[in-house]
């Protein structure tokens, strides 16, 4: 039962966003590709996606701004119709760093990609889902990140407590909209085989970590969609306000 329905995955240029909006495209959704900056990486996922047989559009727009966020989901209502599955996955870490060396600048920025941005992708999807407001509700799953346990110390613990934000949005929101025909549940990815570890200054990041992983190895971005799109699915229409780590039993 998920054929046609629209889906917007923030973030999806690359990574687990690409892997998790090209199996929802496999799934019969319609599916909005969100990114930030790069319009070449976003416009080929959505490409792919329509040389395959989907509907699939291309938006940019920054999450962490509200007149984005906004635009963001006006475009999609125009476009692709009212939106019924939400993957709050657009993320970003800075090069690895100890707390003490951290000014505002940095924390904010981290904020407001990873705790703003969701919490204003989640405030325009519910306009739209909520039974409240004549939706016909919904499933939002958010990716936060096994850091928002560990709060990865010594690389960025600013990082890991915006992940911690997520976990807390999940909880709250999921109680909060339960009653209106809306689900919302979190993915927590561990390390796993994306461009996101360049950005924090050690490409290699994963497969120095990977014997300290009890799988002894990495994930990849497509082991990460598999849950994403459980949770967002009719399959798992009782469940609410959950976790799934995706983590190799880290
Ligand atoms: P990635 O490869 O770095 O991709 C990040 C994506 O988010 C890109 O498409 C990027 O678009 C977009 N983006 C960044 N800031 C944005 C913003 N303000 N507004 C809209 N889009 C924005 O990341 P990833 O590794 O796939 O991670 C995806 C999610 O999983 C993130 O939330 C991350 O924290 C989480 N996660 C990842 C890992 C891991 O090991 N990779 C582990 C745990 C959790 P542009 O390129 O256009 O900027």
């Amino acid at each position: 039962m998920n054929s046609k329905r629209v889906a917007i995955v923030t973030g999806s240029s690359r990574g687990i966003g690409a892997a998790t909006a090209k199996l929802l495209a496999g799934k019969g959704y319609r599916v909005c590709v969100n990114y930030r900056a790069d319009a070449a990486a976003a416009r080929a996922v959505a490409d792919e996606l329509v040389s395959a047989g989907a509907t699939a559009i291309a938006v940019q727009a920054d999450v962490s701004l509200e007149d984005d966020a906004v635009r963001l989901f006006k475009t999609v209502d125009k476009e692709l119709g009212p939106v019924e599955a939400l993957v709050n996955n657009a993320g970003m870490l800075l090069p690895q760093m100890r707390v003490e060396n951290m000014d505002a600048g940095r924390i904010n920025r981290i904020l407001a990609t990873n705790v703003t941005g969701a919490f204003l992708c989640c405030r325009e999807a519910i306009k739209r889902m909520s039974t409240r407001h004549g939706g016909r509700g919904g499933s939002i799953v958010n990716v936060s990140s096994a850091a928002a346990r560990t709060g990865s110390p010594g690389e960025y613990v600013d990082y890991a407590a915006s992940k911690g934000a997520i976990d807390t949005l999940t909880r709250g929101l999921s109680v909060e909209v339960a009653a209106e025909g809306i689900r919302v549940n979190c993915v927590r990815p561990g390390f796993i085989y994306t461009d996101m570890h360049a950005d924090g200054g050690e490409p290699d990041r994963v497969d120095r970590l990977a014997d300290s992983i009890p799988m002894g190895r990495g994930g990849s971005p497509e082991e990460v969609a598999h849950a994403i799109a459980w949770l967002l699915s009719d399959e798992a229409s009782y469940v609410n306000g959950t976790f799934i780590d995706a983590a190799g039993g880290r």
